[in-house]
C-alpha cells in the first residue's frame, strides 16, 4: 500500500503553557503530530509578565523529542495584564525577544469589551511592547476586540499599528480574527496575516465565514487558541492542537479550495512571515 504524505498544518497560536496541559501535554502534543500538525506556535503570555517565560520553557522541553510537532514562542503582556507592564516586565519581554525560540512578540493589543484595563493604560502598554518588539525585530501577535457591534478597538489598533509600527514592515498576524471587512483589509495591507480560530465554525458566525470567503490564500492562517474555542463537534470541550484541522476544513470550503492546499498555503504564510526554513515535521 502507498503511503500518502500530506501537507503538515501549523496552529498559529495555542497556549501549551496552561495549566489545563499539565497532567497530559506531551500525549496532547503527540495526538497534534498525529493529526497532522507540523508546527504550533506556543504563546507566552501566562497569567501575567510573571509567567511570560513558560512557553519558552515548553519549547525547550520538548523540541527535538521524537513524534511532536516542532514548537516555537512569543512573548507578551495581555491588554488585561498592562497595568504589570512596569519596567521590570518589559526588561523581562526584551530578553525573551532575544531568544531565538521566541518568534513574536504577543498576544498584545486592546481588549475593549471585557476591559480587563483602563484603555489608556491598554494602548500605553500595547505602544511600549511594539517598540521593543521592533528593536527586536519580531512580528507581532495582536489580540483586538471591540464592545458589542463597535469597531471601536480596531479603530485605536490601526491608529496605534500605522503610527508605530507599519513602517517596521516587520507584519506580524491578527489573531483569532472576528473583524469584518473593512478590518481584514487593513490588516493585509499592513502586511498582517489573518488567523481563523475555531469560532469559525459556530453557527452565529456567519459573518466572520462571509469575510473568510474573501480571503487571498497568500493572507490566511489557522489556530486554536487552545485550550480556548475548540471548533465545533467539540465545542465547550478543552481545545488542542490537534483539533486546528478542524477549522481548516471549514475555511477550505469557503475558499473552495481543499484541505490540503489551505495546509499549503497556510504553512507557507507562517513560514514566509516568520523567515523560516520549511523545515516543519521533518
Ligand atoms: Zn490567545
Amino acid at each position: 500500500m502507498q503511503s500518502m504524505r500530506r501537507p503538515l498544518l501549523i496552529d498559529s497560536h495555542a497556549h501549551l503553557d496552561s495549566p489545563r496541559y499539565a497532567g497530559d501535554r506531551e500525549a496532547m502534543l503527540l495526538r497534534a503530530r498525529e493529526a497532522g500538525i507540523g508546527a504550533v506556535l506556543s504563546i507566552g503570555i501566562g497569567e501575567g509578565p510573571a509567567e511570560m517565560h513558560q512557553a519558552l520553557d515548553i519549547c525547550r522541553e520538548f523540541n527535538g523529542r521524537p513524534g511532536l510537532p516542532r514548537l516555537y514562542a512569543s512573548a507578551g503582556i495581555y491588554p488585561h495584564n498592562t497595568p504589570e507592564a512596569d519596567a521590570a516586565a518589559l526588561t523581562k519581554l526584551d530578553a525573551l525577544l532575544a531568544e531565538p525560540e521566541v518568534i513574536a512578540c504577543g498576544e498584545i493589543g486592546l481588549d475593549y469589551y471585557h476591559e480587563g484595563a483602563p484603555r489608556e493604560v491598554q494602548r500605553t502598554g500595547l505602544i511600549r511592547q511594539l517598540e521593543i518588539a521592533a528593536a527586536r525585530k519580531r512580528p507581532i501577535l495582536i489580540h483586538c476586540r471591540g464592545t458589542n457591534e463597535s469597531t471601536d478597538a480596531w479603530d485605536d489598533v490601526f491608529l496605534i499599528l500605522d503610527e508605530f509600527w507599519g513602517r517596521t514592515g516587520l507584519g506580524g498576524i491578527m489573531h483569532c480574527f472576528g473583524g469584518g471587512w473593512d478590518q481584514a483589509r487593513r490588516s493585509l495591507d499592513l502586511g498582517f496575516l489573518v488567523s481563523f480560530a475555531g469560532n469559525l465554525t459556530y453557527p452565529k458566525a456567519q459573518p466572520l465565514r462571509d469575510v473568510a470567503a474573501r480571503m487571498p490564500l497568500d493572507g490566511i492562517l489557522v489556530e486554536t487558541d487552545a485550550p480556548w474555542l475548540a471548533p465545533a463537534p467539540h465545542r465547550g470541550e478543552r481545545n488542542e492542537p490537534a483539533l486546528v484541522a478542524q477549522t481548516a476544513e471549514v475555511l477550505a470550503g469557503l475558499l473552495k479550495a481543499t484541505p490540503d492546499e489551505i495546509a499549503v498555503a497556510t504553512t507557507a504564510n507562517f513560514l514566509r512571515m516568520f523567515h523560516l526554513k520549511p523545515d516543519v515535521g521533518n
